[in-house]
C-alpha cells in the first residue's frame, strides 16, 4: 500500500483482510511503497506526512494481522534493491509499453507535461517491487492488473533478450476479496477513497466508536425497506454497499445477510450494521493507536523487515548484475 494519507474500510476488507490469510499459504512480503508515494507529491512540505503515513501503514498492517516474525514488513526505500532493479527495467521496457497505462493518463490528468517522470515510470518500480524477489503471486486491485501485465512483459523480455529463460518467474495476479468493493457511504456508485473530499465518505482506520457509528448513521440509502432477493438490490447501490459490508465484516456470504435483514428499515440495519463495524474494527484501530504511540518500535519492525527482504533481494540483483554485463 502507499503510505498517502489515512487508510479506510475499503482499505481493510479490500486488501489487508486478504492479505493476512496469505500467510498462510506462502511466504509474503509486505512492502509500504514510500517511493511510490513521491510520484506525486514531493517536496518539505510532504516530508513529514509521508513519515507518520508510513508508520501509519505500517501499524495498519501489523494490527491487522501481518505477523512480521513471519512474514516481513518494510518501507521499500530501506531496500536500495527496488529502486536499482527499476532502473535496469527501465531499459528493458519499451515506451509503447508504458503509452498506454491507463492510470497514469488518469492519474496526469489533462496536463500530462506537468507530471513527474517518476508518475510515467510507477509501473517499472512496481515490476522491480515484484520481481526483486522473484515474487509468484501478487495481491492486487481490478485497478492493478494491467501494471501486473506490465511486469509480466518485462520479465519476459529481460529472461528472452539476456539468454536465461527462466530467470523471472511469470507472476500471477491474485484478485483478492472476491467482490469486496467497498463504495463511498455518500455516494454507491463511487468507491469509498483517501482522496474523496468528504470524510463522510470513509472510514477511517483511525476513526473512533462515535466516529464509526455516526457515520455510518448519515450514510446515504434510499426510501424502500431492504430487499428479500438479491435481484431486488439492482438500482439501489447504497442498499448493496451497506449489504456487501456487513457480510465482508461478517464472514458471511451476502445472500445469507439479505435473508436476515429482508423487510426490515434502514435505521435497524445500520445499529446493526454500526455495532458489527465498531465490534471488528475497534479491536484494530486501537492496536493500530497503540503502535502509533511508540514511533521508534514501528520503526524498528521496518528496520528488520528491510533486513530481512535484503537477504532474500540481494543474491538475486547480484545474479541480474551479473548477467546485465556489470562489475560487481
Ligand atoms: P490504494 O492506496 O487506494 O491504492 O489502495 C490500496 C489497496 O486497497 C489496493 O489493494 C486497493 O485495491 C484496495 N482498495 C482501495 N480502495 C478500495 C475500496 N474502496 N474497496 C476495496 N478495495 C480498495
Amino acid at each position: 500500500m502507499q503510505p498517502t494519507n489515512t487508510l479506510h474500510l475499503g482499505n481493510y476488507l479490500g486488501a489487508l483482510k486478504n492479505w493476512v490469510k496469505m500467510q498462510d499459504q506462502m511466504p509474503c512480503l509486505f512492502c509500504v511503497v514510500d517511493m511510490h508515494a513521491i510520484t506525486q507529491d514531493v517536496g518539505y512540505a510532504h516530508a513529514e506526512e509521508l513519515t507518520r503515513s508510513t508508520r501509519e501503514v505500517a501499524a495498519a498492517y501489523i494490527a491487522g494481522g501481518v505477523d512480521p516474525t513471519r512474514s516481513p514488513i518494510f518501507n521499500q526505500g530501506q531496500v536500495p534493491e527496488h529502486g536499482e532493479l527499476a532502473w535496469i527495467f527501465n531499459c528493458v521496457a519499451r515506451l509503447g509499453w508504458m503509452d498506454r497505462m491507463t492510470q497514469f493518463k488518469e492519474k496526469s490528468g489533462k496536463h500530462k507535461e506537468r507530471a513527474s517522470v517518476g508518475l510515467y515510470t510507477y509501473p517499472v518500480l512496481m515490476a522491480a517491487d515484484i520481481l526483486v524477489y522473484r515474487a509468484t503471486h501478487v495481491p492486487v486491485g481490478e485497478d492493478q492488473k494491467q501494471h501486473l501485465e506490465l511486469a509480466r512483459d518485462i520479465a519476459a523480455k529481460f529472461n528472452n533478450d539476456f539468454g536465461v529463460p527462466d530467470f523471472f518467474p511469470q507472476p500471477e495476479p491474485v484478485i483478492t476479496g472476491t467482490g469486496t468493493r467497498v463504495m463511498s457511504l455518500r455516494d454507491g456508485s463511487k468507491k469509498m477513497s483517501k482522496s474523496d473530499e468528504s470524510d463522510n465518505s470513509r472510514i477511517n482506520l483511525t476513526d473512533d466508536a462515535d466516529a464509526i457509528a455516526d457515520k455510518i448513521r448519515r450514510a446515504k440509502t434510499d426510501p424502500h425497506p431492504l430487499p428479500g432477493t438479491k435481484e431486488e438490490l439492482a438500482g439501489r447501490p447504497e442498499a448493496e454497499n451497506l449489504l456487501n459490508i456487513y457480510a465482508a465484516l461478517s464472514d458471511q456470504d451476502r445472500d445469507a445477510v439479505i435473508i436476515q435483514f429482508a423487510g426490515q428499515n434502514f435505521s435497524t440495519f445500520k445499529t446493526a450494521l454500526a455495532d458489527l463495524t465498531v465490534a471488528k474494527l475497534g479491536p484494530i484501530t486501537a492496536e493500530m493507536r497503540r503502535l502509533l504511540a511508540d514511533p521508534a518500535e514501528i520503526d524498528r519492525v521496518l528496520k528488520a523487515g528491510a533486513h530481512k527482504a535484503r537477504a532474500i533481494a540481494t543474491p538475486i540483483m547480484d545474479e541480474v548484475k551479473k548477467t546485465v554485463g556489470f562489475i560487481t
